[in-house]
């Protein structure tokens, strides 16, 4: 339930309505707008105590919220949510912002190399991957801290943020530390013990969608993870298993729009792993800015058959520079900047 307050509402009369949804043993979630103030009163059959809330000074209007997630909805916030990811970068305004890296961090040298030839095609944000979801026990599993060192360091010489995943709750504190966006994996959309912890820090998360998870739950995956107090949830589309075996996942772009109603939070694509055949890539990724993201996410490496993890369907520096460039006439034709 939404209470919209009074233009002129007091601090005393805001402060009894914070005490009073507390009390309820409701939680609030306060936002202020342009124009108005709206607290979120959150919590199980909140709607019943519609009368009380009506009744209070300060109290323009009560609404509910009809979906089931609350905070993510439309309704909750009409205005599109931007976020700030440091280093200039802002995710969901006008600029379509490209996030590329390697899919696990493998060598200093090659990261350096990667981080810098992105950068030099347009990208704003380095990803790569410390920690990796390897369906094999026996395949590589990440270099851990050092990966992370290794971005900080590329961070460092590019001034590009990172992006980096985080697959257990005694990372958090860790990734955190060196990320600058906390990705959460396909493979970890519901593990809610995870979401709530990175629900409590205080960088964005790039919350991916679970291959059979639908949008319904993946949004109460990211409310998950605003209720615990973090706001800044990027949702990123990345496939999902279909019948369909002639590429890994089917990147369902359907959920660009879909998304785009339903909720207030930036929406980006990975046409990577959601194709996961280096050659199908470029055309999804341009497909995915016509259809309105707000970013992307792709796998670059200069050696992709060297690479760790992910190879197949990793990008060459030059393609990804030539994708750019495609790219950016999609996103200037679509009323967007690259
Ligand atoms: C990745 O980004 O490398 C990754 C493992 O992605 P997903 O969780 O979408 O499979
Ligand atoms: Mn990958």
């Amino acid at each position: 339930m939404i209470l919209t307050l009074k233009a002129n509402a007091t601090k005393p009369q805001v402060d009894s309505i914070v005490k009073k949804i507390k009390e309820l043993g409701f939680t609030p979630h306060t936002t202020h707008g342009k124009e108005v103030t709206i607290i979120g009163v959150i919590g199980e059959n909140a709607i019943l105590t519609k009368d009380i809330f009506e009744a209070m000074a300060g109290v323009e209007l009560v609404t509910p919220i009809s979906k089931p997630y609350k905070l993510v909805s439309r309704e909750f916030k009409k205005e599109n949510t931007v976020i700030d990811v440091g280093h200039g970068v802002l995710i969901g305004g006008d600029e379509v912002v490209v996030m590329a890296g390697p899919c696990s961090v493998d060598t200093k040298e090659r990261l350096f190399h990667t981080a810098e030839a992105v950068k030099a095609a347009g990208a704003r944000v380095l990803r790569g991957g410390a920690f990796k979801p390897r369906t094999s026990p026996y395949a590589f599993q990440g270099h851990g801290e050092k990966a992370l060192r290794y971005l900080a360091d590329a961070r460092k010489q590019t001034n590009l943020p990172i992006v980096t995943e985080v697959m257990n709750i005694n990372d958090v504190k860790l990734v955190e530390e060196y990320a600058d966006i906390i990705q959460v994996g396909a493979r970890n959309i519901q593990n809610f013990d995870l979401l709530k912890v990175v629900g409590k820090t205080k960088k964005p998360v790039l919350l991916k969608r679970g291959m059979s998870t639908t949008i319904q739950e993946w949004l109460l995956s990211a409310e998950y993870v605003m209720s615990n107090g973090n706001y800044n949830v990027i949702l990123c589309e990345r496939g999902i298993r279909t019948f369909e075996t002639s590429t890994r996942f089917t990147l369902d772009l359907n959920a660009v729009p879909v998304l785009r109603h339903l909720t207030h939070l930036p929406i980006i694509v990975d046409p990577s792993h959601g194709v996961g055949i280096r050659e199908y890539i470029p055309a999804m990724a341009k497909a995915a800015v016509a259809v309105g993201a707000d970013g992307l996410i792709l796998e670059v490496h200069p050696k992709p058959e060297e690479a760790l993890s992910d190879g197949p369907q990793s990008l060459l520096p030059e393609q990804f520079a030539k994708l750019m460039g495609e790219l950016r006439a999609v996103a200037l034709a679509v009323g967007r900047t690259l």
